[in-house]
Parts: C-alpha cells; structure tokens; sequence
C-alpha cells in the first residue's frame, strides 16, 4: 500500500475545488491509500465530499491560529501531520496556497519539492512537471526520503467515485505566535458571484476591441451565457480593463466549458492561461492568427460585427 497525505484547500472551511484534482490524481497511483490533512475547520458536507474523492481517513487540525490561512500556520501544521502519518508521498494541488504550504514545510523537513508535477513514476522518483507556465514540459528525477509534490493545477479533471464516508481523527499540532506572522486577517472580496477561473463561459477580448467602452457588447454576451469577461495583456497594458480580467501566463489560468476569444492574436504567454478551456471559439480577423489555429471552431471576421451577430441569435432563440 503506498500511503498519500494530501494538504486541503479551503477557504475558511469552504472546500476548493483544487483539492479535487489532488485527490483524483492520487487515485492513480497503484496501491494508494488516500488521508486528507486539513488546517482548522472543514464543514461536514465538505468532509463528506473528500470521501466522494476517494480519501479514507481526514486528519483535521485543531488550533486557534488556525482560524484562517498562514502559509507558515499550515506548512508547520503539515510537518506534525507528516511525523504523525509518515506517509510515502505528500500532494497538494499547485494552486498558489497549495505551493507555498508544500514549499514551507519542504524547507522546514529540510527536502526538496517538485512543483507542477503532471505524471509521476511508480516509485516517485522521475516525473514530468509543467515549466515557463505551462509551455514547456520537462521531466525530472528526484532524490528523497519524502517525495513533497505539487500537482500542476486544472492538469485533472476532478472525478468522483462511489467512496464512502471517511474516518475524521481530530490533532491539535504544537503552533506558537512566531508562525503567525502572516496569517490572513480580513479580505476584501473584489467580485461577487462567478469568478473568471471558475465561469463555465469567458468572453475575451484583445486589443482589437479598441478601448474600454467597446467591451459593452463582450459584457452583453458574457452575461447572456452565465460567463464573464476576460482579455490579453494588451487591454490590461491600455488601461481598458483591470489586471484581475487578465488571462494568461500573469494573469488568471482559466478551465471554462467555452473560451470565446475575441480579436486576441493568442501569444503564448496568453495561451498558456487559456490552454485548459474545453472548447475554444477565435473570432478573429486573421485566419493564420494562433488563437483561431489552435481553436475548436473560427469565425474569420470582425468582432464588432460578429459578436452582437452571435447576442442577437442567442436571445431569438431564448425567445
Ligand atoms: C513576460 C510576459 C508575460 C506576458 N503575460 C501575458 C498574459 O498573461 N496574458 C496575455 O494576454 N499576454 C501576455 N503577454 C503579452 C503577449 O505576449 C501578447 O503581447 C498579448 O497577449 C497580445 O495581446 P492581443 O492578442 O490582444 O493583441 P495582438 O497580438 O495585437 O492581437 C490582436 C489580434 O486581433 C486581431 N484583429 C485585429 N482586428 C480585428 C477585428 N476587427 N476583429 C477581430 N480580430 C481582429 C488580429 O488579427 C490579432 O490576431 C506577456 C508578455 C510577456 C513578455
């Protein structure tokens, strides 16, 4: 049995999604018996739904500076569990959170970490993991007692299994105030509802669009279809829409069901935030552009002209 420690993602005991896709990659490993660490809180909804996945026992961590996210909190936290469990692999998704607990207790068990892995050996010690954000794959080999591996993240496409509800063993870990030295305190939630790495539809625009009021119609559509907007490096450069719509390689990562790619030429630094999209429209006026060579379906045209083409069919045949 090759036992797999996984770290949680939650926000303040709402589970993320990421922590899925860490679990379902664990299911592939031959032998793998799954246990969840998780930092403070989870709800038993949550809880359950880790069983969904395929963990077997959740080991919840119990502590007062534990009430919400510190990358030193959780990495040490992370340690406790490791000597607790001795597990044979430890995994998180590589989200942002997801690396920097990986990395903090890495460096505090004095082992090495491999980030943005995408496959992994049988005895964990050559892999391939995603490089130059996601345009490159390299493959590795890694020397460890402990093999500390992040997934690279929207690499599965998270998938239940009949498991059953898991065993929950509560611990409380010896954390004292010197970890807490960046512990989330307050948020401020810039959007509400539908997030651009989470919408089932983005509607993108480039630096075709022209300027910040021709992104009305993109705004129209987007909301026609239940997405949201999102745009290249060029329009955020312009000023014509914040960096938190940005799609790419500094940007947001993006996995929706539909990718509508509006006058975006598709470099690669934009692909590679794009690449995870399902399916891909290119409304583009280039028929040798990137985006519409790599996209699903084209329409080779102008965007002010197709996009209210495609609202105006969309609401006829909504009646
Ligand atoms: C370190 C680094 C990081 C970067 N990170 C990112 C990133 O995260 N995200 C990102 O997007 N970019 C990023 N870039 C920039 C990237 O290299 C490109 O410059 C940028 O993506 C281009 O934006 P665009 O496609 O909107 O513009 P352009 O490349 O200028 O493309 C415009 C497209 O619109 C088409 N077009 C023109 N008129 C019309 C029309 N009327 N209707 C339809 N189509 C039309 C053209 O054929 C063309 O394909 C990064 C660059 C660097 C160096």
């Amino acid at each position: 049995m090759t036992d797999v420690l996984i770290l949680c993602e939650h926000d303040r005991g709402n589970l993320e999604p990421a922590t899925l896709e860490a679990l379902t990659f664990a299911r592939s490993i031959d032998g793998a018996d799954l246990s969840v660490l998780v930092c403070g809180e989870l709800a038993d909804d949550a809880i359950a739904s880790l069983g969904e996945y395929g963990a077997t026992t959740v080991h919840v961590a119990e502590h007062d500076l534990l009430s919400d996210f510190g990358p030193e909190t959780w990495g040490q936290t992370l340690v406790a569990a490791i000597d607790e469990i001795d597990p044979d692999l430890v995994l998180a998704c590589g989200t942002s959170k997801g690396n920097e607990v990986l990395a903090q207790a890495a460096a505090r068990l004095d082992l090495p970490f491999v980030a943005n892995v995408t496959e992994l050996d049988d005895s964990f010690d050559e892999m391939t993991r995603v490089q130059w954000g996601g345009s490159l794959l390299e493959r590795s080999g890694l020397e460890a007692d402990l093999p500390i591996v992040s997934l690279a993240h929207h690499a599965v496409e998270p998938a239940s299994v009949d498991g059953g509800a898991p065993s929950v063993e509560t611990f409380e870990p010896d954390l004292d105030d010197s970890l807490a030295r960046t512990v989330v305190n307050g948020r401020d939630i810039a959007e509400a509802g539908v997030t651009l790495s989470t919408a089932p539809v983005v509607v993108g625009g480039g630096r075709a669009v022209g300027n910040a009021d021709a992104f009305a119609p993109l705004e129209e559509l987007a909301e026609l279809l239940g997405g949201r907007v999102g745009c290249s490096r060029a329009v955020t450069n312009n000023g014509w829409r914040p960096h938190s719509d940005q799609v790419g390689q500094t940007g947001t990562r993006i996995a929706p069901e539909l990718y509508i790619a509006n006058g975006i030429s598709g470099a690669i630094q934009h692909w590679v935030g794009a690449m995870a999209s399902k399916q891909i429209l290119a409304i583009n006026t280039d028929p040798e552009a990137n985006m519409v060579t790599k996209a699903g379906w084209a329409v080779i045209g102008d965007l002010h002209e197709v996009i209210p083409a495609i609202t105006e069919e969309v609401k006829k045949r909504r009646g």
